[in-house]
């Protein structure tokens, strides 16, 4: 579904990333893990075209779409959650779900997307007239997420979705996680919380200073040395 051919990846004259390149099928849920600054973030950035690579490309159902604005990302069925959230605090669960169909035209559509969303996380109806910015940090990740979901994505990149959570909230954003896989939809996670995303992932890459230093089965990688010793400290 998802192919990243050897992108490198600057700000300015620094480079960050190096021949990264990644490998996504479809329904598949797979991780970008490694250190602070190792580069997670730049690629996904690059693969949504906020930040085109200065060479190699990505292909999104056999398509070139290297460096498409991100509204064309939209409409295209790729939906990008950073992790700012960025969520419109002033306004309600139901409105900041409405502006994530900001794409779509079809008022009826719109109508069977929030169903959909609402039928997903019962938890965001029940609350559908509160303001964003006094949800709990763990609803506020669901809904960042379920207004990604209003544009009907097909494949969703989540920036570090679990940041700055209490562990009850980060198993909801792992939940969140599951019910995406149960739809069918393809998601890469870039996350610190190493362990439980292997847990909850089929495959992961492990980039290291701006380079995929490994990938494999997350099965794989939760029993492998490395991964052991740097990132899950046993
Ligand atoms: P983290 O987990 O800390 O977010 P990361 O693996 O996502 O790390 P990136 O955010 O992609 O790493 O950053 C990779 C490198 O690019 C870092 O050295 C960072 O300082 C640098 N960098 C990130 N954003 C910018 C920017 N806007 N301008 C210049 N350099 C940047």
């Amino acid at each position: 579904m998802l192919k990243v051919n050897h992108i490198n990846v600057a700000y300015g004259n620094l480079q960050v990333v190096w021949d990264v390149s990644l490998s996504i099928s479809e329904g598949e849920v797979v991780a970008i893990l490694g250190p602070n600054g190792a580069g997670k973030t730049t690629t996904l950035k690059s693969i949504i075209g906020l930040l085109p690579p200065k060479s190699g490309s990505v292909e999104f159902k056999g398509e070139d779409i290297t460096g498409r604005p991100i509204h064309e990302m939209t409409t295209l069925g790729v939906a990008f959650v950073p992790e700012e959230r960025n969520l419109f605090t002033a306004m309600t669960v139901h409105e900041n779900l409405l502006m994530g169909a900001y794409t779509i035209r079809d008022k009826q559509k719109i109508r069977r997307n929030l169903e959909y969303v609402y039928s997903l996380f019962p938890r965001l109806e029940e609350r559908r007239p509160q303001y964003a910015g006094t949800m709990s940090g763990g609803e506020r990740q669901m809904l960042a997420i379920a207004r990604g979901l209003m544009a009907n994505p097909r494949l969703v990149l989540l920036d570090e979705p679990s940041m700055g959570l209490s562990p009850e909230n980060v198993i909801v954003v792992f939940e969140t996680i599951e019910k995406l896989r149960s739809e069918n939809v393809t998601v890469i996670i870039v996350e610190q919380n190493v362990d439980t995303t292997l847990r909850f992932s089929d495959r992961a890459y492990v980039m290291e200073q701006g380079r995929i230093a490994m990938h494999d089965t997350s099965e794989n990688l939760l029993k492998d040395d490395h991964v052991c010793k740097m990132y899950l400290g046993v």
